[in-house]
């Protein structure tokens, strides 16, 4: 039998959460490594489209983000005094559209993953030989995979180490 591919992420954020769970359900190896010390998100909201709900239905999740959530009926932009600019109805594709606290998105998530994440571990650089990727952490740690993802967020060091420093866009 083949042996089942492993997968390293850097970052446990929603975004490495989230992949960590879709590649577990395909029955990949997973590993991944967070530099916090603590899983948590920081204290505010996010709206999840219909193109991010649809990922969570997938993953059979949605149904406990809409009870985390709430539903979303319509975008509605204001002036300072109370003048409706923009009024846009968000309530007419195939799933709904919501908002859900970060950390009860990430917690809905994170609850899902069989894989390990390893806290306090920070990604400092990779080497790449053949179908084989070796990754370093600031600490010493060292893994070894088939794959590598950096869903180390804004300032990824995985980007960096991939294709040098960018300044993100705007
Ligand atoms: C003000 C604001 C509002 C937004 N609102 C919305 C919204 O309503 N809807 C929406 O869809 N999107 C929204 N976004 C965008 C959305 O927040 C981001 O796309 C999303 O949070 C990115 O998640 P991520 O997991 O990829 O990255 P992050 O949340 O940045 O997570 C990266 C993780 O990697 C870890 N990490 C970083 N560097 C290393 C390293 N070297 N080694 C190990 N770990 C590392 C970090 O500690 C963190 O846990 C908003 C963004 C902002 C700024």
């Amino acid at each position: 039998m083949a042996k089942t591919k492993k997968i390293i992420i850097i970052g446990g954020g929603i975004g490495g959460a989230v992949t960590a769970l879709a590649l577990n359900r395909t029955g990949f190896d997973v590993s991944i490594y967070e530099r916090t010390q603590e899983l948590k998100e920081v204290g505010a909201g996010i709206a999840l489209w219909a193109n991010a709900t649809h990922v969570l239905n997938e993953l059979g999740l949605l149904e406990d983000a809409v009870r985390n959530g709430c539903l979303t009926t319509n975008y509605q932009f204001n002036t300072q005094d109370g003048k409706e600019l923009v009024n846009v109805s968000v309530d007419k594709f195939e799933l709904p559209v919501i908002g859900i606290h970060r950390a009860d998105l990430h917690k809905i998530l994170c609850s899902q993953v069989t894989s390990k994440f390893t806290l306090g571990q920070t990604f400092e650089r990779l080497e790449q030989d053949g179908a084989k990727v070796s990754v370093y952490m600031k600490s010493g740690l060292h893994d070894e995979g088939n794959a590598l993802i950096g869903a180390d967020g804004l300032k990824s060091q995985v980007r960096a180490a991939l294709f040098g420093e960018v300044v993100p866009t705007v």
